[in-house]
């Protein structure tokens, strides 16, 4: 998900000038906002029209719907920090524990697990939220070049600053079409495949699914054993 590519004449010792973070999902945008409020010079580049990268989220029929990741559980005291936050300005809210599992040939059962935290807004709206005040620029990075002076993260559509250190905040397959020449060590170790997936947003005309749930309220479902 995230690499740094540091510049190849300093490799271990803290680089100067800014950060330029290749990504506006919320690795990208949590890496950027950590560095900004260390006091670091930071410039975010995403070539979305938006950021949130797969916290992705449409209004539809004037409804916020989610089409990327659709909750959030947590599990570390940090995080617990800022999804705390999250709920006190309103942008998050615990939403349940419970989903059904639907498998062929079973009736439907309960399954418990985490707290699912859910957004009245979006999942979007989080990193959106994060990312307040940030440098976020709009441009298709095409690769990552080692200059004399530094690290030139070159862009279609859009100029960045000669870069200390460059952030990679998004999937192996594609930070790995980034890297080339003297970084091409750097690409070899990007191996984590990636899964196509279709995210298939439905509407019905009334809600008539909690008699599918177990305990008579339906929040969400594992659908299993079926392809
Ligand atoms: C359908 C679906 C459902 C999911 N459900 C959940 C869930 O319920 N709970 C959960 O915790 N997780 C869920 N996930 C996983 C979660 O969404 C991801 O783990 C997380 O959003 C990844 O964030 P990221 O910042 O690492 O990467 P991404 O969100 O992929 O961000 C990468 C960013 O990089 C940008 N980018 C890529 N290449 C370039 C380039 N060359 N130039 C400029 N910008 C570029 C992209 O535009 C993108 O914004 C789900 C994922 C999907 C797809």
């Amino acid at each position: 998900m995230s690499t740094a590519a540091t510049h190849p004449t300093t490799p271990s010792t803290p680089v100067a000038g800014p950060v330029v973070v290749v990504g506006g999902g919320l690795s990208g945008i949590a890496c950027a906002r950590a560095l900004h409020d260390a006091g670091r010079e930071v410039v975010v580049v995403d070539r979305g029209h938006r950021i949130g990268g797969r916290m992705a989220s449409k209004r539809l029929e004037g409804r916020p719907v989610d089409t990327g990741a659709s909750y959030l559980t947590v599990s570390d005291r940090r995080f617990a920090e800022v999804v705390e936050a999250w709920r006190v300005a309103g942008l998050a809210h615990r939403w349940t524990d419970t989903f059904s599992v639907l498998e062929p040939g079973a009736d439907p059962s309960a399954k418990e697990g985490p707290v699912r935290w859910g957004t009245p807004g979006g999942m979007r709206s989080l990193v959106e939220a994060l990312a307040e005040g940030l440098d976020v620029r709009r441009g298709a990075v095409e690769r990552v070049e080692s200059g004399d002076d530094g690290l030139r993260v070159v862009a279609d559509g859009v100029d960045l600053p000669t870069a200390g250190a460059v952030v990679l905040a998004m999937p192996d397959e594609q930070a790995a079409r980034l890297l080339g020449g003297d970084h091409g060590a750097v690409a070899a170790r990007l191996t984590r495949p990636s899964e196509p997936v279709i995210a298939l947003v439905a509407r019905w005309p009334e809600r008539a699914w909690d008699s599918a749930a177990p305990g008579g309220a339906f929040h969400g479902a594992f659908v299993n054993g079926d392809d």
